[in-house]
């Protein structure tokens, strides 16, 4: 594979130059390339069944990048898991994946209950004999290279699988179609078990860049954050438009902190043209990027540059046209493509296209489907196209996005119902000025003992806790003696919506 041959050659050419900066720990082209032959040495050995996933677990430490390498040079798909993942959904993942092998890099024990699954730490890796992996061997073409596991509405994560030719199809895409010169340092916010994380981290190896990853440590201290960037040299932002409106709040934000800024590239949810105009302004030598696509197209298949004219033009960004292997199109309900400028689901066609979800035939029939002989996906994002570009315009179903995070309110509605206190619940989202600011779980409360409210919400909270990450547990808990229902039953999130929104 392509991807993994350029960074065995940068190995070799630039041995020093730094793949991997994450606080004071650091691992250049050379570390990587040798540590990840070991640890796949090491893989191999192990009585791993042919082609399983492994479980990667961790944060930001180096040793991430090391496994991820390790476990696709030893012919094995990854699955990388964050730390932030509580145990309960870690267990899910272990189960659904069938994975039988787990790298710990997290530093911690973790309980992986009656998994019946082995777990690595990097200090059992002796430094003793270094075999050379067999290329034949390594990941390649249509075999899965990660599975990333995303919110599903029934109750459960489902695990996204990218091959080989999906993820060298979009490195190619970012490296080639976008101003990303060889060397450049890339920041990476987005932990990596989400797909953002891929925006950065392989583009950034097949540019012989550096990844320079924040810790969640440093999004909650933006001091911290802030004298770190200072002497990031960074040129290349990948992150959510949230992040980058939370550092815009400081006025410090600007070319002065990062004078080698060069490339904003956006992506997950909508970009605010004021946030755009903002970046602009405060960093006149950069140029923003917004880009769209869901996991299960390989974090992104359309792009464009938002200039002057662009935001001249548009009040509500486009989110651009598609990259060249790929394809959109708009349909209708019964599945016919629609006119230019009429609003119909959004369906992505093309070499970036997952095969599915792992283990799940009938969600992934659901979803992926072939059109003219091209694999296919339907998003169910509503858009429409105009002079070839693309607009998006919200969800067809209950999938949110919340600061940056992917959630289906029908896996946290679950999850809520399991609690012994509770008979019933919704969760609504909080707009405030068209975007979401936190969720309000709406609940008829079972018979309980608490004598007061919040008694009772932090006992669903705690609940919550063990099975959702925290970004999925609703901010608000507010206690009703029913739902409302539309007049043929459903649950009228419409008129809950109206009534919280502002
Ligand atoms: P994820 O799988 O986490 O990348 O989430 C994919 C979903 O995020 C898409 O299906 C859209 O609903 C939303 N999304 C992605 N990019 C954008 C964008 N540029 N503008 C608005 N929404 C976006």
């Amino acid at each position: 594979m392509k991807l993994i041959e350029t960074i065995k050659h940068y190995a070799q050419t630039q041995p020093d130059a730094l793949a991997f900066v994450n606080d004071d720990k650091t691992l250049s082209y050379s570390e990587l390339w040798s540590q990840s032959e070991r640890l796949a040495s090491r893989l191999q050995k192990e009585t791993v069944g042919d082609r399983s996933p492994i479980i990667v677990y961790g944060h930001m430490q180096p040793e991430m990048a090391v496994s991820f390498l390790a476990c696709v040079k030893a012919g094995h798909p990854y699955v990388p898991v964050d730390v932030s993942i509580p145990a309960d959904r870690v267990m899910k993942i272990i189960k659904s994946s069938k994975a039988e092998l787990l790298l710990n890099n997290s530093g911690t024990d973790l309980d992986t209950g009656d998994a019946l699954i082995s777990v690595i730490k990097p200090e059992h890796l002796d430094a003793g004999e270094q075999l050379e992996t067999n290329p034949d061997n390594w990941v390649k073409d249509g075999e899965t290279f990660y599975i990333i596991y995303t919110s599903g509405s029934t109750g459960n994560p489902k695990g996204v699988q990218i091959s080989a030719d999906n993820l060298q199809s979009f490195a190619n895409w970012v490296t080639e179609d976008f101003p990303v010169e060889n060397g450049h340092v890339f920041l990476n916010q987005a932990p990596f078990s989400f797909d953002l994380s891929v925006m950065d981290l392989y583009p950034c190896l097949q540019a012989g860049g550096t990844l320079w990853t924040v810790t969640k440590d440093m999004i909650n201290r933006p001091k911290i954050l802030f004298e770190a960037l200072k002497q990031s040299n960074v040129n290349v932002w990948t992150s959510t438009p949230s992040f980058a409106q939370m550092c815009l709040m400081d006025p410090s934000f600007s070319e002065e902190l990062l004078p080698g800024l060069r490339v904003f590239m956006f992506c997950g949810e909508t970009l605010p043209a004021s946030v755009a105009r903002q970046l602009k302004e405060r960093f006149p030598k950069a140029r923003v990027f917004n880009t769209y696509g869901p996991t299960e197209a390989t974090v992104a298949v359309t792009s464009i540059e938002v200039t002057d004219d662009i935001l001249e033009r548009y009040s509500s960004l486009p989110v651009g046209s598609a990259k060249p292997d790929t394809d959109i199109v708009i349909v209708n309900e019964d599945g016919e493509p629609v006119q230019e400028g009429e609003k119909g689901e959004i369906i992505i066609t093309g070499k970036s296209v997952s095969k599915g979800y792992l283990g799940e035939k009938e969600l992934t029939e659901k979803v992926f489907f072939s059109y003219n002989g091209e694999a296919a996906y339907r998003t169910g994002d509503a858009g429409y196209k105009e002079n070839g570009l693309l607009f998006f315009q919200g969800r067809l179903d209950f999938q949110i996005k919340l600061h940056g995070y992917r959630i289906e309110l029908e896996e946290i509605e679950y999850q809520i119902n399991r609690s012994k206190y509770v008979q019933s619940a919704v969760v609504i989202p909080f707009y405030r000025e068209e975007k979401i600011e936190y969720l309000i779980a709406m609940i008829v409360p079972a018979e309980h003992d608490f004598e007061k409210e919040y008694q009772l919400t932090s006992a669903i909270k705690k609940d919550l806790g063990s099975t959702l990450p925290a970004y999925m547990i609703p901010r608000k808990f507010v206690y009703q003696k029913e739902i409302p229902m539309t007049a043929n039953g459903k649950i009228d999130r419409k008129r809950l919506k109206e009534e919280v929104t502002i």
